[in-house]
């Protein structure tokens, strides 16, 4: 059930990245690409909606039949009242059901399609790139998910079934009216070219000021985020005032905006209403004048009144369904973006590991991030053998945590080669080589859950021995036997209620619980006490035992029990070899550690 959920989900995204990628900027033929094969759904669903409001399409009619019957008199009359009032009663006796099941067609349509889209997009973001997600701002991917998805789907109602529904009214309507009277049909259809020229007059200015409404609404957005985040920093430095001030200048302007935009959709709407009433006014006169002269009956005049309100009403309809469009439009590309994106790892037909050595080999390896000239890695040579430990050290900028995400497999090499255990890295199957490995970044990643939980993250069948083994390694059991729940207690949001050492040391167990052949670390810069100190080198110890180890190395005692150490500088190894031999070369290495040792 749950893999046909999954199915389900990559059939849609990649539906939607096809009509994206076919179609492009157009966003309506991408949505119409879309639902493809739906399409009956929305035409039973918009059937049902005619026949549920058939009754408020045709009482004009039959209000016109009583009057004209009624001013007949007799027999006639009362034929009349009786058939038309009939009639009535039934179309509302089958109002109910036909509610139902436009419903029923509408919102499964509706609701599945939004879960689908959700669903796409979230598995869309579990394949895009690393890189890709540093770039992207975890804000604006989060609007994708939830507003724009909703925008489609409003659009996507708007457009299939109400649209849809406005038609097929106002193609009745005129088709009863071309039956009665050709004359009063022309009138009626002098109204389009009229409507149409009072949305062309306001359509650029009402697209122009919800589209520069919108930018305002997400920089909001944005600002707020970026305002909450930066809480502890505004209250450590007595900045509260300040950053008020500056979201209160960005909320008048959001104001501002908002209220431009306000103003010109009530202007459209209080003329467009002026020219539909001068028209109806017209009708009245039209249709009674041609009472007078009895080309028409009298109870015909409510008839042609209430006709064109149907009329006139549907054209506003369509007229108030332009900023849901455009909104919506926009929100198509804003999805296609990121399901339309190339940007993904591939593994499929790639080689998969069963097991892993842990040799690793650099071949003359160069990297440069996009967008960018400079070489952050030119020229790696390295050979790894299979145990060993290797620190990285240098200048923050040099290259480090490059080296850890090529070796992660996060981002590839641009020039030359990485081999581990003497297979490419490019021809291996990514996901079953991060199997052997355990990675332990600078900031420990922690979720909402138990502490167990954030240590068995992702495994299954995992006994207590074998947690508790991880936690004694990794330094942690006198702290769990201080918490009242142990293992159980709930880790807060990001760890809010741990230390920084121990965060550190929950991800370290995170890493030994899971056995890997290689341990790749980027060490915590910031500065502990003696004590943490000493507890997370214990910890790391535990954890580097026999195995293969990169880490960015900041404290002094990972850097001396290395085997050997790298001084990267400008994307370059300008040293090499095991501690001693470094203090001993006096070179870069040697300065380092001195101005260390005369800060301590
Ligand atoms: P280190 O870990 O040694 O401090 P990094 O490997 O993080 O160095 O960065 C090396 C260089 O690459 C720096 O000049 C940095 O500005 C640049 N860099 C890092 N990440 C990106 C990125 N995502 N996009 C562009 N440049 C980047």
């Amino acid at each position: 059930m749950e893999t046909n959920k999954t199915d389900n989900y990559e059939e849609m995204g990649n539906r939607f990245a096809r009509c994206y990628q076919k179609h492009g900027g157009n966003s309506i033929l991408v949505l119409l690409g879309f639902y493809k094969g739906q399409y009956h759904r929305f035409l039973i669903s918009t059937f049902f909606f005619v026949i549920k409001h058939s009754p408020s399409l045709f009482t004009s009619l039959l209000i016109a039949n009583v009057i004209n019957g009624v001013l007949k008199g007799g027999e006639a009359g009362r034929r009349a009242i009786l058939l038309n009032v009939g009639i009535w009663l039934f179309l509302l006796a089958i109002h109910l059901p036909a509610n139902w099941v436009y419903s029923m067609y509408k919102n499964r349509v509706i609701r599945r399609t939004e879960a689908g889209l959700r669903g796409a997009l979230v598995k869309k973001l579990q394949e895009l790139s690393i890189p890709y997600h540093t770039e992207m701002q975890s804000g604006r991917l989060q609007s994708k998910i939830i507003r724009d998805v909703e925008a489609v789907e409003t659009l996507s109602e708007q457009l299939f079934v109400n649209l849809m529904n406005i038609s097929i009214s106002l193609l009745i309507t005129l088709s009863i009216t071309a039956v009665k009277n050709r004359i009063i049909l022309l009138f009626f259809v002098l109204v389009a070219p009229v409507a149409s020229v009072t949305v062309i007059a306001f359509r650029s200015r009402i697209r122009g000021e919800n589209r520069a409404f919108r930018r305002e609404m997400e920089e909001t957005s944005a600002r707020v985020m970026e305002m909450v985040e930066l809480v502890p920093v505004t209250r450590a430095h007595a900045l509260e005032k300040t950053e008020i001030e500056r979201i209160r200048v960005q909320l008048d302007e959001t104001a501002e905006k908002g209220y431009r935009l306000d103003m010109i959709q009530s202007h459209f709407g209080a003329v467009s209403w002026c020219v539909f009433q001068m028209f109806q006014a017209f009708c009245l006169a039209f249709s009674g004048y041609m009472a007078l002269r009895g080309m028409i009956q009298v109870g015909d005049i409510t008839f042609y009144q209430n006709s064109f309100t149907q009329v006139v009403n549907q054209f506003t309809g369509v007229i108030n369904l332009l900023p849901i469009l455009t909104k919506g439009l926009e929100s198509i590309s804003s999805i296609g973006e990121v399901l339309g994106s190339d940007d993904v790892e591939r593994n499929e037909g790639k080689q998969e590991i069963d097991r892993l050595e842990g040799n690793y080999s650099f071949k003359n390896v160069k990297f440069a991030y996009r967008d960018s000239e400079e070489s952050v890695l030119d020229g790696i040579n390295l050979d790894v053998k299979a145990g060993e430990t290797i620190a990285l050290v240098g200048e923050s900028g040099s290259g480090k945590t490059t080296m850890l995400n090529l070796l992660i497999g996060f981002i590839a090499p641009l020039d030359g080669r990485l081999f581990i255990d003497g297979r490419d890295i490019n021809d291996i199957n990514l996901r079953s080589y991060r199997r052997f490995i355990s990675v332990v970044p600078q900031t420990p990643i922690l979720f909402t859950g138990t502490i167990r939980d954030n240590i068995t993250y992702g495994m299954e069948h995992v006994t207590d021995e074998e947690v508790m083994k991880a936690v004694e390694a990794a330094n942690l059991k006198s702290v769990i036997a201080r918490l009242p729940k142990g293992l159980d207690t709930m880790i807060e949001e990001h760890g809010a209620n741990l230390s920084g050492g121990q965060r550190q040391r929950i991800s370290i167990a995170r890493a030994i619980i899971r056995d890997p052949k290689v341990i790749i670390l980027d060490e915590a810069t910031s500065a502990l006490d003696t004590i943490s100190e000493k507890e997370i080198q214990d910890a790391l110890d535990g954890l580097i035992k026999g195995r293969t180890t990169f880490i960015v190395a900041h404290r002094l005692s990972t850097v001396r029990d290395a085997d050997r150490i790298l001084v990267l500088d400008k994307g370059k190894i300008r040293e090499e070899g095991s501690y001693r031999e470094l203090m001993d070369l006096k070179g870069e290495f040697y300065e380092m550690e001195r101005l260390q040792m005369a800060l301590r």
